[in-house]
Order: structure tokens, then sequence, then C-alpha cells
């Protein structure tokens, strides 16, 4: 059974007659390039193998309704609501804000609906789980309402519009963004001064493994709100609108004038943003070990220097650069907590992974979550 039919029968299960449309969209990992987006730098993301699907169709009139596999029960709300839910319907609120963002974009909205959400993306994990809810919903609504078909930069910006305006989150183009342009065995690169898209081919007998800490810092948000307060000070003090303009030269005549804690944020920031397009360098010149070695100093920059790692993440990254078939690994996402991302060889199997993930447990008391992936294509419709 493929997945379209088994998601096709629980839809049927729900509403009592099959789905019109079936979306789907993929996680997402950052590769490289972190905390850059909002400095209007570089990054590097990737599509993954890991996904969430969207099946809708016309409603009961005057009614949206809902559900998803992380909840038994179908939830019914007014059509056109553009009241914020909160506590265990909070999950709607990301199909609510695409629904109303597609008015705001002068795209066409169904009058009503039904959908149900499936998921083998885990939510919460730094994977994207809430950018490939709303591209999946965003594809399914306009293929419901009869809509042409969207580029994916307006599918990007419509997902992004919902996230940053209705769910409440200031997320920068990077979720959106990749999981609209993903491609299979290539890598999204984005120029976040525009923005522009592009892909890179992920060199053959690569592969990403994903070591999920499950440990999130109690103060995450405000954390990460810190930290983007603390690049738009140094940028003011560095006499520039975004730090990723300064070149690493620039930045290090001029670092002595910064307190020591924005000259760290900056450094990182600056020195990341090149390291994204040392990477694609590296990628096109098909050198693994350098692509690696990039990886793993993005990390060590993470630790050192922006303060967004932590000790769990630290252990992961030390544990599994030692080992020979690993080429580099760093934390993957905003930080203070979350996953780690391996690039490896083929060499580099379940046995080793399950060896990394026993000496955590010895360490931390709990098992951290292993997804060995496959860099996958965007979101896309299953149904025509
Ligand atoms: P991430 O995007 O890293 O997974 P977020 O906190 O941004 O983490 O988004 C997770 C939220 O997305 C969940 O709390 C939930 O509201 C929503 N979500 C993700 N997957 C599903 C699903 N299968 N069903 C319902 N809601 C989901
Ligand atoms: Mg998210």
């Amino acid at each position: 059974m493929t997945q379209a039919t088994r998601i096709a029968s629980h839809f049927q299960q729900f509403f009592g007659r099959p789905p019109t449309v079936i979306a789907r969209a993929p996680g997402r990992v950052e590769f490289i390039g972190n905390h850059t987006d909002y400095n209007g730098g570089s990054v590097l993301g990737a599509g993954i193998d890991r996904h969430v699907w969207v099946a809708v169709s016309r409603g009961l009139p005057g009614q949206f309704r809902f559900c998803s596999d992380q909840q038994s029960e179908v939830q019914s709300l007014p059509a056109g609501t553009s009241v914020k839910q909160t506590g265990a319907l909070s999950w709607l609120n990301y199909p609510l804000g695409v629904w109303l963002g597609l008015e705001k974009f002068g795209l066409p909205q169904p009058a009503d609906f039904d959908l149900l959400v499936y998921s083998d993306l885990p939510a919460g994990a730094g994977l994207s789980s809430s950018a490939a809810l709303e591209l999946a919903t965003g594809l399914a609504f306009l293929k419901l309402a009869g809509a042409e078909t969207i580029s994916p930069q307006t599918l990007a910006e419509l997902g992004r519009h919902a996230e940053n305006n209705f769910v409440g989150v200031p997320c920068g183009v990077l979720d959106q963004g990749t999981i609209a342009f993903a491609r299979r065995d290539h890598l999204v690169h984005i120029d976040c001064s525009g923005p522009v898209f592009s892909a890179t081919p992920m060199p053959a007998g690569l592969r990403l493994w994903v070591f999920n800490s499950l440990t999130k810092h109690a103060l995450i948000d405000g954390m990460y709100a810190q930290r983007h307060a603390e690049c738009q000070q140094a940028a003011q003090a560095l006499g520039v609108n975004l730090l990723a303009t300064l070149t690493p030269a620039e930045f290090h005549a001029r670092r002595a004038a910064l307190p020591e804690v924005l000259a760290k944020r900056a450094e990182h920031i600056i020195e990341e943003h090149a390291r994204v397009g040392k990477v694609v360098c590296a990628l096109a010149a098909g050198n693994s070990a350098e692509v690696g070695s990039l990886l793993t100093a993005s990390h060590r920059s993470s630790q050192h220097l922006f303060g967004n790692s932590t000790p769990e993440l630290d252990f992961l990254v030390d544990r599994l650069t030692a080992i020979p078939g690993v080429l580099g690994a760093r934390l993957t996402g905003g930080g203070f907590g979350g996953a780690v991302l391996a690039l490896t060889g083929t060499e580099f199997n379940d046995a080793a992974a399950q060896a990394v993930a026993r000496a955590y447990t010895e360490k931390f008391g709990r098992a951290p979550g292993i997804l060995p992936l496959q860099v996958a294509d965007g979101a896309q419709l299953l149904t025509s």
C-alpha cells in the first residue's frame, strides 16, 4: 500500500469520503549557514525523506474541519475564522494561517474544507515540521480552490507569512525556502540578501545522519532573540545594516573596536557566511573531506563564538568526528539544544551510529534519536 493510499483511507475513516487532493512536503536540515539568514548571508539546506502529508476535500458549508495523526478527534471551526487557537488546538494555526495568507497573496481560497495531516517527521526536532505542514497545506488548498500552479518562491513566501504573522514565529527564509526548492540529491543554496535560490549537487557516496539530543534550552525563544539583537548591535557598531555584507578581512580590521561578546557573535556570522561559499566550492570540486572539515569548523564556531551549542551537542560532535567514516558534524538549526547533523561516507553504518548513541546514553542518561536521511524532493502534489 502506498503512503497516499494509506492517507486516503485514514481520511475516509474520519470524514466518510475520500480526499480530493493530497500534497506532501519534506522536512529540512540546515547543512551549513548558522544564523546567517537574518544577517543577509547565505545558507545551504536540504530536503529530507521524512514528510508531512496533507489531504483535503471540500467540506461542510460554513465549516473548517481538521484532524491529525497526533490527535484522535476531528476539530471543527467556523469557516473563515481568524481567531488564533491555543493549547491542544495550536497546531490548527498553521493551516489557518496559510488559508488566511492566500487572500493577502491574491490567491484563491477554498470556502470550506476537511483536512487531514499525517507525518513521519518528528515535530519540534529542528527539522521544520511546521514549514512542511504550511507548504503541504498551501499546495493542497490551492489545488482544491482550482488555482494554477504556484511558483516555489511564492509558496515559500506564503508559508513564511503564515508562520511569521499568524503563528507568530519570526523564522527566516531557510525553512520554507529549502522545503519549497528542495531537490533529490541536491542542496538548496539560498542567498538570503535576495533571496535567491539555486541547487547544488550533492556528490555521490555521501550520507546524512541526524542525531537528535532531544533536549531544548528552557529559554530557547529568549536566547534566539538575544542573539538576533546582538547581531543587530554588532552591525550597527560596525556601521553596516547586515553583518554578512562585511568580508572577514574587513571585519578583522575593525574587530578590536567592538566589545568582546559582540565581536564573537559578529565573527561567527561573517566567517560562517564565508564558510558557506567555501562549502559550495568544495562540493563543486568533489572535495568531500574539505566539506566535512568546514561543517565541523561551523560547529566549533557555534560552540566558542556564538554560544548556541550545549554540552549534549558538543559531546555528539566530539564522538562523531573521532570516527574515521565521519567527514564532519555540526549542530543544525538554531541551536540551544536540538540536533547534530553528521556528513559521512557509506562505511558509517547503523552499528557505528548505535555505538555513538550508547556513549551518549551512558553520559546523559537518555538515548538520542537517530535518523539516517536521504536528500529528497521539495513540496509537491501527489494527486492531480
Ligand atoms: P519544528 O518546525 O522544528 O518541527 P516547531 O515548533 O516550529 O518545530 O513546529 C512544530 C509544530 O508543528 C507542532 O507543535 C505542531 O503544532 C505542528 N505540527 C507538526 N507536525 C504536525 C502533525 N503531524 N500534526 C499536527 N501538527 C503538527
Ligand atoms: Mg518550525
